[in-house]
């Protein structure tokens, strides 16, 4: 028998998603069985054709066909620090050729018990270079494939038994640079037949590659959510901390974000890592405040720095950042503190790609 689509890799077989157990029919007899073990595989992590009714060589068959495999996991790290709350954890596997990359689960924004965000990465480091950041000091190694994004949903779900509503891509990498990749992963994450994760659950990230943004709202995902990790409202501050800055300057990323169709109720989130001495001044809020013009209704995300293993500075202090929350309210906007969940385990905001 000729090798069938599905006796690809698990990662490969995830990309693919529905869409190869539907080629697939002409190959196997049974059609309907193909998406019934579609949507069992991402339902309940298991494929078992066996379940599904079919002679014991039908049953053979697709089990042989559907030959799967997952990233390796190499270890977990749960945090232990009490004033961090309970439940932050970081995944560490290892791919097929040898990289290594992390997804994190952050129990955060619902408040409620056994609800969390699962913070996806897009790449193996990150060409980004942005200089608070652990993971862009490493550089970029590769893109990931869409079924090794899609895999670390599926493990963190599966294989290691994490609750989790959401999905965010602020993990390693930035997600707009690997836009191809990212979106066939989000095609496969929101089918309805599978993990069928509502566009409302999934945000996408990015420092502002303008044209991937632009790309974005073509492909209409208009309920996708979608943040701005800003950090500067001015060029000539921003170009030092994110260089992606001078590919994409702020004018061009604000114009692609006025143009990105909002949904209703839709909130545009600006994160904003408050570097002290760097960027905590009131002209500093003022810019912010600038660069939000238009932007329709805006959350501020202020994310204390949280030190990596070469420190561009300090930890800001509670009453600094209690300090620049008044700034940027006092200028009009709405703003929070996210606090500093998985500091300790080296699994908080710009710390992934480090060991703990
Ligand atoms: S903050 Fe994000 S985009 Fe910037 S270097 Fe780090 S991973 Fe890359």
């Amino acid at each position: 028998m000729a090798p069938s689509i599905l006796s690809l890799p698990y990662p490969r077989f995830a990309a693919l998603g529905r869409q190869a157990f539907l080629d697939a029919r002409g190959e196997v007899k049974g059609s309907g069985v193909a998406s019934e073990l579609y949507s069992r595989f991402f339902r309940t992590g298991q494929l078992r054709p066996e379940a599904s009714g079919l002679s014991a060589s039908s049953t053979a068959l697709w089990g042989s066909v559907c030959t799967t495999h997952s990233p390796l996991l190499l270890e977990t790290v749960e945090t232990d620090a009490p004033q961090e709350g309970p439940g932050a954890a970081k995944a560490l596997f290892r791919l097929d050729d040898g990289c290594r990359v992390e997804t994190v689960l952050v129990p955060m924004g619902t408040g409620e018990s056994g609800r969390g965000t699962l913070c996806l990465s897009s790449q193996v480091g990150c060409a980004m270079g942005c200089a608070f950041c652990e993971t862009g000091q490493a550089g970029l190694t590769r893109n990931l494939e869409a079924a090794e994004i899609v895999a670390q949903v599926f493990e963190a779900r599966f294989g290691l038994g994490w609750e989790f509503t959401s999905l965010v891509f602020m993990g390693m990498g930035e997600p707009l640079d690997n836009l191809d990749q990212v979106m066939a992963a989000l095609e496969v994450l929101t089918d309805p037949r599978g993990f069928a994760f509502a566009q409302e659950r999934i945000t996408v990230c990015t420092v502002g590659v303008a044209s991937g943004i632009r790309r974005l709202a073509d492909r209409g995902w208009k309920r996708m959510g979608l943040s701005l990790s800003l950090n500067a409202g001015r060029n000539e501050l921003r170009e030092g901390l994110m260089p992606v800055t001078r590919s994409h300057p702020l004018e061009a990323v604000q114009a692609a974000l006025r143009d990105y169709p909002q949904r209703k109720n839709f909130v545009l989130a600006l994160n904003y890592c408050l570097l002290p001495g760097i960027n905590d001044t009131v002209a500093d809020a003022q810019e912010v405040a600038a660069f939000a013009t238009g932007l329709g209704r805006v959350l501020v995300n202020l994310i204390p720095y949280n030190p990596g293993t070469r420190p561009l500075g300090r930890a800001p202090s509670e009453v600094e950042v209690d300090t620049f929350l008044g700034l940027l309210k006092a200028v009009g906007l709405d703003a929070k503190v996210r606090g500093p969940k998985g500091r300790s385990i080296m699994a908080a905001c710009g710390q992934l790609g480090t060991r703990p």
